[in-house]
């Protein structure tokens, strides 16, 4: 079988060129052709010769992701259903504004965990992607947003399909060459990781000194709410989790961004934002709001705009820093919780 050509470090490629019996400098040449020029395909590296190009093509397999399907929303909002090299699907969002252009990329093919609320939990896991399928996303969605938004990505966020921290060494792979001069070179800080909260993973990222922002989707306040939407709260319960983050925010110094649907009548009452608000006291954070889009097949609703503004009133009164996120792309199923592949 053979070997996925972008699995290999810079070092790596130059000696199992060393051992095709190419020069260095080549692998040099071609590390830059899999990363900073991102080539979809060795027939691309024009500056390498057509020889080298078949006998790369022998020894080694190239993956890629294409282009599937493109939807844009009324408000701007570009969803991209993307094509892996063995016809698995993903899906990745550009959300445009005035300041930025946002991708919402994918970690996974469906998804390991089954949160009740979410379009993708109902999809059947079926594998992890690969660090350069997660910066393909990132480059296919950042020419929407120089056509669609006239600047190129300035955040990305893992929160698209997928638990980032299940598939740990492709996230941060994807985030090493992303932020590295040999690929991207964006800043960490402006990454954001959303996890339902794998204490180890988070744990993990702060003891490897990566700096880059670490949200938790929250969406209950107690553990045992929790349990009944998010499985994964059974075995990293809250109060390890506060621990996790807060183990994070002593080694990076980033404040947490607790994300929280609300629900109707589940955990939108006064009493529900008591409890965020005592979860907030335990680490540097922002608490977003967000806006739940109904889900075919899930009994949650949407909470009524007066219980939102009371809950949201409660936790300013306590000064939370919170931001009512309003959803984009509703009407493509590209906002948060709606990724499903709908349309593959
Ligand atoms: S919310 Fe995130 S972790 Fe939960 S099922 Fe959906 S994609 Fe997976």
């Amino acid at each position: 079988m053979k070997n996925n050509i972008r699995k290999f470090s810079a070092d790596e490629l130059a000696a199992e060129f060393e051992k095709m019996g190419e020069p260095k400098f080549r692998a040099k040449q071609v590390h830059e052709w899999l990363w900073k020029k991102s080539a979809h395909s060795f027939d691309e590296m024009t500056n390498l010769s057509k020889e080298l190009r078949v006998k790369m093509a022998e020894q080694f397999s190239f993956y890629s992701v294409t282009e599937n399907i493109v939807q844009k929303s009324t408000d701007g909002t570009v969803k991209l259903g993307m094509k892996l090299h063995d016809d698995r699907l993903v899906e990745g969002v550009m959300i445009p504004d005035d300041e930025r252009s946002t991708a919402c990329v994918s970690s996974q093919v469906g998804c390991t965990l089954s949160c009740t609320f979410c379009a993708t939990g109902f999809l059947k896991r079926e594998r992890n992607l690969e660090a350069g399928e997660i910066y393909d996303q990132v480059v296919l969605l950042n020419k929407h947003a120089l056509v669609h938004n006239g600047k190129g990505l300035t955040n990305i966020v893992y929160m698209g399909m997928g638990e980032p921290l299940l598939n740990y060494d492709n996230v941060m792979q994807s985030i090493k060459y992303i932020t590295s001069p040999e690929g991207l070179n964006m800043a960490q800080k402006r990454i954001t990781v959303s996890t339902s909260g794998i204490v180890r993973g988070i744990k993990r990222i702060a003891d490897e000194g990566m700096k880059f922002n670490l949200a938790l989707s929250l969406h209950a306040p107690t553990d045992e709410k929790r349990n009944k939407i998010m499985d994964i709260n059974q075995s990293n319960p809250l109060n390890e989790v506060m621990e996790a983050l807060n183990y994070f925010y002593e080694k990076t110094g980033n404040k947490i961004t607790f994300e929280y649907i609300l629900f109707d009548k589940f955990n939108d009452s006064l009493e529900d934002a008591e409890h965020l608000y005592k979860l907030t006291e335990r680490v540097p954070s922002f608490v977003n709001i967000i806006e739940f889009n109904n889900v075919t097949g899930v009994d949650l609703r949407k909470a009524k705009r007066e219980n939102r503004d009371a809950f949201v009133e409660y936790l300013r009164n306590k000064n939370v820093s919170v931001a009512i996120r309003r959803s984009r792309g509703k009407d493509i199923d590209a906002a948060c919780g709606q990724l499903a592949n709908k349309n593959g």
